[in-house]
């Protein structure tokens, strides 16, 4: 008699079917004007108890009714049942992660992760740094970014070069950037690792390089510090109004001297303290509107005049940096329409800064010059991976014959 052969594994083993869990599904919502997390977790079924427990956990990390609309909570959990993870955004680069146990609910920060490259672009001047013709790597450029790189290349030259006048068709430059972006493609820091820009036959180079304990500088090729004692202006537009002891004024019409400078740039621009001191005046004064007024060295004070805001923080005895954001332009006071009055005054008296020969700030020391020599050479190698663009003869504008 022939007995079938099974193996005694075969004999043993039955095959159960377990019904595998759903996976986890998430839901999103977005914090709507004039709406409060506690309303959006009552929506989602949190009962009061859990909805106070949540608060509290969260005012932890960031005052619950400072969140923005438009902030994205995800709710993750079983479909049908109460979430048990909550990720809420408390700011561009940090995510608050809530986790239910049989205990409550715990709490971690996650960061968001941060990718770092470098990007090598290439720009020939047509009219101003704004229109230029770019080269390089331009496909991986975001929405704006280059509007941004703009702004950074006029601070960083602003000694230099008079972005407003000296700019010509046919100028070029080229820059190596390092950039930190976050996974939505936004940039979270940027810094120039090396710029050239060839301006009126010149070619100016800029080399960052931090002192041990101290900021980040530009430097020329030779150590020579690009930056000025004062920066060229506190906002990087056009001079609508120069300093004149005697013109038409447009409100009181008659003949005034305009002790100032006004730079037409539109409502909301940063205006930067042109140099280091201390905040003597920030209020509203008269004619001048809402202004903020700085004593630096050398008897020098600056005012900023017509401002629509001062930032939190600039109040009379502050401490301010050169480049340091004071405030914002505006149309208070006397005046016709958003645009910087800015004024600079040395002993009492008032003077015409874009006629002053004002002092640079101080080259690199002799001791930091070996560690900055090996890195100028880093940085140029690396900037050579893209050219500095050069006009075709149809796109030189004619010369002048003087
Ligand atoms: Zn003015």
């Amino acid at each position: 008699m022939l007995r079938s052969r099974t193996g005694p594994d075969d004999e043993n083993v039955r095959t159960v079917y377990v019904p595998a869990p759903p996976p986890p599904e998430s839901v999103y919502d977005t914090l709507r004007s004039g709406e409060t997390l506690a309303q959006v977790l009552d929506g989602r079924g949190f009962s009061p108890q859990e909805i106070h427990e949540l608060i509290e956990v969260v005012r932890e990390y960031k005052n619950p009714r400072t969140f923005r609309p438009g902030v994205v909570m995800q709710l993750t959990g079983q479909p049908g049942e109460q979430p048990e993870r909550i990720l809420l955004q408390l700011n561009q680069d940090s995510l608050l992660q809530l986790d239910s146990d049989a205990d409550g609910w715990t709490s971690d920060i996650a960061t968001v992760p941060i990718r770092v490259d470098t990007l090598l672009l290439g720009g020939l001047i047509e009219t101003s740094l704004w229109y230029a013709k770019l080269s390089g790597e331009v496909e991986r450029l975001g929405e704006g970014e280059f509007q941004e790189y703009v702004y950074d290349l006029a601070d960083v030259f602003a000694w230099k070069v008079d972005f407003t006048r000296d700019i010509r068709r046919g100028d070029a430059f080229r820059v190596a950037i390092e950039r930190e972006l976050r996974p939505d493609g936004t940039l979270r820091a940027r810094r120039f690792i090396a710029i050239e820009l060839r301006n009126r036959g010149r070619v100016l180079s800029a080399i960052p390089y931090t002192r041990p304990g101290g900021q980040r500088h530009y430097f020329d090729v030779e150590g020579e510090a690009l930056r000025g004692v004062f920066l060229r202006y506190p906002v990087p537009y056009r001079i609508t109004s120069g300093y004149s002891n005697r013109r038409f004024h447009p409100v009181l019409k008659r003949y005034r001297a305009h002790r100032g400078i006004d730079y037409g740039a539109p409502h909301g621009t940063g205006v930067k303290a042109t140099a280091s001191g201390t905040v003597t005046r920030a209020g509203t004064w008269g004619t001048y509107g809402r202004m903020v007024e700085i004593r630096h060295t050398h008897g020098i004070q600056t005012r900023y005049a017509h401002l629509s805001s001062i930032v939190a923080g600039i109040r009379v005895g502050a401490r301010v940096e050169q480049g340091q954001v004071i405030g914002r332009v505006g149309s208070t006071g006397l005046s016709t329409g958003p645009h910087l009055h800015y004024e600079f005054i040395q002993n009492g008296a008032h003077r015409n800064p874009s006629s002053m020969n004002l002092p640079s700030a101080p080259a690199l020391e002799e001791q930091y010059m070996d560690t900055f020599l090996v890195k100028r050479d880093a940085a140029l190698d690396l900037l050579s991976g893209v050219d500095l663009p050069v006009a075709r003869s149809d796109e030189v504008g004619p010369a002048v014959a003087d």
